[in-house]
């Protein structure tokens, strides 16, 4: 049975065909340290008609493909979530039904997001599933690269810019372009939220839970 699937950040619809015993199999023989790269073939072996490479698709967008397959495909879409409460300071552990997800409005932009910056000078976007990629090879290398440059990786895929070219940038300009940025963040906001709250068994009141996504906890392998 087909399905499909309108991506959030253009609206443009896909299609993904019935997962076979097979897809899962192959799923299973790649790498799972590299679950980026293993989502894109996922999400592109799974798509009927013309292809639209996911590589291309916001990470929102390959967010909520997974989780639609993940729907598709598992009985039991609940699971163990553990976040540290913001009442007592303890850790709490609960079980999440992702179901309250596929309940959820997913916010559709009309058109791929680019937010001009510093007067044109850079660009705000989404991260593309290819800079995802890219990210994650960077995770992965030796030497272990730390938060803050892999931090700064993210800020300049998400401005479109060179790295090296970023960093002769003088402070000032950094800031103000690190302010301008933030200030556009809601315009950018798309796909499902996954945000929400649990209430602390200790000493009552609500700590707001961003439900984790784990790549491969959505990916069938036998
Ligand atoms: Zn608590």
């Amino acid at each position: 049975m087909e399905s499909k699937l309108t991506l959030p950040s253009s609206g443009r619809e896909i299609t993904f065909r019935e997962v076979t015993v097979q897809d899962s199999l192959d799923l299973s023989s790649m790498n799972p340290d590299m679950e980026e790269r293993a989502a894109t073939w996922w999400l592109n072996t799974l798509q009927t008609g013309e292809v639209f490479d996911s590589r291309e698709w916001s990470q929102e967008d390959r967010t909520l493909g997974l989780i639609y397959l993940f729907f598709l495909t598992q009985d039991d879409v609940k699971r163990r979530v553990s976040y540290s409460c913001d009442h007592c300071g303890e850790r709490h552990t609960f079980t999440a039904d992702y179901a309250i997800l596929a309940q959820r409005e997913v916010k559709t932009l009309e058109s791929w997001p680019e937010i001009p910056l510093l007067e044109g000078q850079y660009q705000l976007r989404p991260l593309r599933g290819s800079d995802m990629e890219e990210l994650e090879q960077m995770r992965l290398s030796k030497p272990t690269p730390t938060d803050s440059q892999i931090r700064f990786a993210v800020i300049a895929k998400r401005l479109g810019a060179d790295p090296e070219e970023l960093k002769s940038l003088s402070l000032t300009s950094y800031s103000q372009l690190i302010k301008e940025a933030e200030s556009h963040l809601d315009e950018m906001e798309h796909g499902v939220s996954l945000r929400t709250t649990h209430e602390c068994p200790e000493k009552g009141g609500e700590t707001n839970v961003s439900l984790p996504f784990q790549i491969n906890d959505y990916l069938p392998r036998l």
